[in-house]
This record gives structure tokens, C-alpha cells and sequence, in this order.
């Protein structure tokens, strides 16, 4: 009786852990975002287990069938199409529901965008703020306006379609001379980091069609108040 939590590859079929492969080896369902995606992940693996849909259209009338079953004994492990489930997909209401009725919730340390997409960065990772996708349209500049004053380093996910227009909105909002840098496939054969003022990334990527997939990190406002002291020095 138990849920475990398991990050596949964002790219890299190697990073899989051998544990992520245990679990999945021994839990009786597998809960998958795309059964498509994580079935070709499974056969890659050479698994083959009972799998559910568990998506973000369908969580919430999902979770309640999925904790009656693991109440009644088995165990399950829930993946999304990449990285950590729960990381800006589908896994938060369902590890929720778990603890509040005493199901063990164990979720496994492995692949996620973010933490490579950082430490790449040379931005300071000893504080940061994780910000996922932003609003579209509804709330996205309050959002902003409420950054502008954020000292830690800033995590934002986007879609590589978007990313010119929200690095030119960051430069309206943080000044265009605030520290960037977009990590682009990470793990994948044309991962790239691009780093620079934002100004300089925004150049970068006006004269290219960006595909794949992106986290941009933005320094926080402290940086910039060093910047100017060291300046002053
Ligand atoms: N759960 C995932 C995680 O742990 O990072 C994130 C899922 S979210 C739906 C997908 C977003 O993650 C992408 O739009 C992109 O911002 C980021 N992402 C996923 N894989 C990536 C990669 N290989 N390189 C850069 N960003 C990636």
C-alpha cells in the first residue's frame, strides 16, 4: 500500500536510476500522464505493467478511484511524460489526497528540468524561487510586477514559440541589462545554455526559429545591487 513518485528521463534515456526501474518493476499499476509516452519508456525498459491514465483533465475524478486501490493494497507509481510528476504537471492533488487518508508517499530523486537548467545557469543557486509557466494572458503581469522585487534567483518553464516575447517582457519589467539564461534540450543531443544580459539573449534568439524545449533563469535583484557595487569599488 503505497505511492511512489517517479521522475523519467527529460531527454536522456540514461537518466533513468536503477531504482526508478525497480519500482516500476514491482508496483502493480503504473499511472501514466500519456500511457502512449510512458508504455514506450516501459518497453525500452523491457517492463511490462498494468498502466491508467492520469492526467490533468482527468485528476480529480482519478484520485479518489486511485486511493480507494492503493487502501485496499496496492501500490502504484505515477510518471508524467518527462522529469517529476507534480513538477509543473499533474501529482500534487493526488500525493494531497494520499497522505490526508495515511498512504505512504515516497517520491524517488531523479530527472527534473529545473535543477540542471540552474546549476548551468552560473546564476546563484544557493536561493531561487521556482516560477514554472507563467499566466498567458490573465494574471501574467501582476505575476511580474510581484518578481521585480525578488532578490532570489528566478525558474520560469516556456514554450520555445513564446520565449522571445517573454525575455523581451522580463527586459521591460527587470531592466534589459538583468543577467539571463536560457537552457534549451537539456540532456539532448543540441542542448545549449545561452547565457548574458538579457538584451544579448534576446539578440541571440530574434535570428533563429527556437525549437525544443526551455527553462529560462533569471538573476534575482540583489545580483544587480552587487553588480553596482562592484562598480563602485
Ligand atoms: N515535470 C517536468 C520537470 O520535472 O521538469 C516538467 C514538465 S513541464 C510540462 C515541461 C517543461 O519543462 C517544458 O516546457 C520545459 O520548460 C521544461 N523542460 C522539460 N524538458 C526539458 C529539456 N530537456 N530541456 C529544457 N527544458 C525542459
Amino acid at each position: 500500500m503505497k505511492l511512489y513518485i517517479v521522475p523519467t528521463p527529460i531527454g536522456n534515456l540514461e537518466d533513468i536510476t536503477l531504482r526508478a526501474i525497480n519500482v516500476l518493476k514491482s508496483v502493480d499499476v503504473v499511472l501514466a500522464e500519456d500511457t502512449r509516452t510512458s508504455g514506450s519508456l516501459l518497453k525500452h525498459l523491457g517492463i511490462s505493467k498494468p498502466m491508467h491514465s492520469y492526467h490533468i483533465h482527468n485528476e480529480h475524478q482519478t484520485v479518489t478511484r486511485v486511493v480507494e486501490r492503493i487502501l485496499k493494497g496496492e501500490s502504484m507509481a505515477l510518471v508524467s511524460d518527462a522529469g517529476t510528476p507534480a513538477v509543473s504537471d499533474p501529482g500534487f492533488l493526488l500525493v494531497r489526497e494520499c497522505i490526508k487518508h495515511g498512504i505512504q508517499v515516497e517520491c524517488l530523486p531523479g530527472p527534473t528540468a529545473f535543477v540542471p537548467a540552474l546549476v548551468n545557469s552560473g546564476l546563484p543557486s544557493d536561493r531561487f524561487t521556482f516560477e514554472g509557466f507563467l499566466p498567458h494572458k490573465k494574471g501574467r503581469q501582476t505575476r511580474l510586477q510581484n518578481l521585480t522585487s525578488e532578490e532570489r534567483t528566478m525558474i520560469f518553464y516556456e514554450s520555445p514559440h513564446r520565449l522571445v516575447k517573454a525575455l523581451q517582457q522580463f527586459a521591460e519589467y527587470f531592466g534589459a541589462d538583468r543577467q539571463v539564461s536560457v537552457a534549451r534540450e537539456l540532456t539532448k543531443i543540441y542542448e545549449e545554455n545561452v547565457r548574458g544580459t538579457l538584451d544579448e539573449v534576446i539578440a541571440y534568439f530574434s535570428e533563429k526559429t527556437i525549437k525544443g524545449e526551455i527553462v529560462i533563469i533569471l538573476a534575482g535583484k540583489v545580483e544587480e545591487k552587487k553588480k553596482s557595487d562592484k562598480y563602485e569599488d
